[in-house]
């Protein structure tokens, strides 16, 4: 944060004044604007920040939550992600701040391997590859990051709660996108209304109605992989508790390790394996009892005696990539633009096991924010929204090509290893690992 860059500033640069839409901002969704983006996950709400910072762009974020998310989900922002001025990097020099009250990965140790102890892989950056920091922060704070960025940016805004998106169709006339939302909360929970944007941005996550509605299909994985994943104060005597690292027991089984913000709460992801396709949710019904009892299982014959649960979750996904991140079918390519997008986990999945779904959607919303402001206030031909598309998907399918390769490594078996992974570079650096991060 360079509060002097441009000359002395008296009171706060990362309040910008308000402008353009900013002044008198309507509390109540219009009926007509800009854009339309779905979804306060980190996708949306990066897409949002980057177009707060256009005070002549109408922008609108809806969530079906009647408010911010409290806690969980993602925690990991890789380095290049969490560089300070990402989300505004086009307009000015403030942002939000991720850095604020983090974790920051650092140190690591070679581990000793044993027969009679579970195999610990020790996994970050090998440091130098960038000057910024890999952070742990949680998704719900990151969110509010971005929150207090957008009400500090010349056109304040603010997420509209209470909104489900239904449906939507794309016609003629300025505002083609036709848009049906459902209130689930407030006085009107229950009715539906219209809103008409020039363009919308479906950030809704991996069930998608966006998606759906443009037709856009997944393909993949038929079956799903689940984790226990658990935020947790607990006693106990593995020795590398407060180090990042993947633990695989002898007998099959593995954790996924990460030392939480604040210096006591560690997370762990507990593989619970891959999900039947006749499961029908039922390992959602995976009690916390019964992921501490296979989190003990695995390090055995070290003992983990948990004190305190601050989250959990049952996380099911499997790796799935959309066929167009746009509404643009491969038949019209070259003959309109888009005006419908999609991005994050609407577009691709994978398992959390890289720490990169938060940082990729993120990267979704940042190229395709900038991209609508700019042809919005007619500085960049509407061309430039075609490039979207073309951009973010390679990289979702190197992100999951690179996934599939990780997962599938830290899944073995210590003795499955020809050379077991007794450095931490050996278990960072797969060649294929994604690039445009
Ligand atoms: C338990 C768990 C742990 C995870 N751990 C990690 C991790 O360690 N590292 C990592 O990088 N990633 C992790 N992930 C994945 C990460 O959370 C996602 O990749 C990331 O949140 C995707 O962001 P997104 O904005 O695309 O979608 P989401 O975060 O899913 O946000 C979608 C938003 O859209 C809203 N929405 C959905 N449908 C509608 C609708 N019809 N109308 C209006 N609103 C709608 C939802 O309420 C939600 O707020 C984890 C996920 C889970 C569930």
């Amino acid at each position: 944060m360079h509060f002097h860059h441009h000359g002395y500033v008296s009171g706060d640069p990362r309040v910008q004044p308000a402008a353009g839409v900013g002044i008198d901002r309507p509390t109540q969704l219009p009926d007509e604007v800009d854009v339309l983006i779905v979804g306060t996950g980190p996708a949306g709400m990066l897409a949002a920040a980057q177009l707060s910072q256009f005070p002549g762009v109408t922008t609108r974020i809806v969530e079906r939550r009647a408010g911010r998310l409290a806690i969980g989900q993602a925690d990991g922002i890789q380095a290049r992600v969490s560089r300070p001025s990402r989300p505004s990097a086009s307009r000015s020099g403030s942002s939000p701040r991720p850095t604020a009250s983090p974790r920051w990965h650092s140190g690591s140790r070679t581990p000793e391997p044993r027969e009679d102890r579970p195999q610990r892989a020790h996994l970050d950056d090998p440091g130098g590859i960038s000057e910024f920091p890999h952070l742990i922060v949680n998704q719900a704070r990151v969110l509010d990051y971005f929150g207090e960025f957008m009400a500090n940016s010349p056109s304040r805004m603010a997420p509209d709660y209470g909104y489900e998106f239904v449906g939507l169709e794309v016609g003629e006339g300025e505002y083609p996108v036709s848009v049906t939302l459902l209130h689930t909360a407030g006085p009107d929970e229950g009715q539906t209304r219209t809103v008409r944007a020039k363009y919308v941005v479906g950030a809704d996550g991996a069930r998608s109605r966006v998606r759906a509605s443009i037709g856009c299909t997944m393909a993949g994985d038929q079956a799903n992989h689940a984790w226990g994943v658990m935020d947790v104060l607990a006693n106990t005597d593995f020795p590398d508790i407060r180090l990042k690292c993947a633990i695989q027991s002898h007998d099959g089984g593995s954790i996924l390790l990460i030392p939480r913000e604040g210096g006591h709460l560690f997370r762990m992801y507990v593989d619970l394996g891959e999900v039947p396709a006749d499961d029908k949710g039922a390992v959602r019904k995976t009690t916390i009892e019964q992921i501490i009892a296979k989190a003990n299982a695995i390090i055995h014959p070290y003992t983990l005696d948990v004190r305190n649960v601050a989250w959990h979750s049952v996380y099911e996904v499997g790796h799935r990539l959309t066929d167009r991140f746009d509404d643009v079918l491969p038949e019209d390519l070259g003959t309109r633009t888009p005006r419908v997008f999609i991005t994050g986990d609407a577009c691709h999945t994978h398992s959390a096991k890289a720490g990169q779904g938060m940082n990729v959607s993120m990267q979704d919303g940042f190229n395709i924010g900038w991209k609508l402001g700019h042809v919005l206030e007619g500085r960049s031909p509407e061309s430039l929204l075609s490039t979207y598309s073309a951009e973010r998907q390679v990289v979702a399918k190197n992100l999951i090509d690179f996934d599939k390769v990780w997962s599938t490594l830290m899944a073995k078996k210590p003795e499955e290893f020809e050379n077991p992974p007794s450095s931490r570079t050996s278990m960072c650096a797969p060649p294929s690992s994604p690039r445009a991060l």
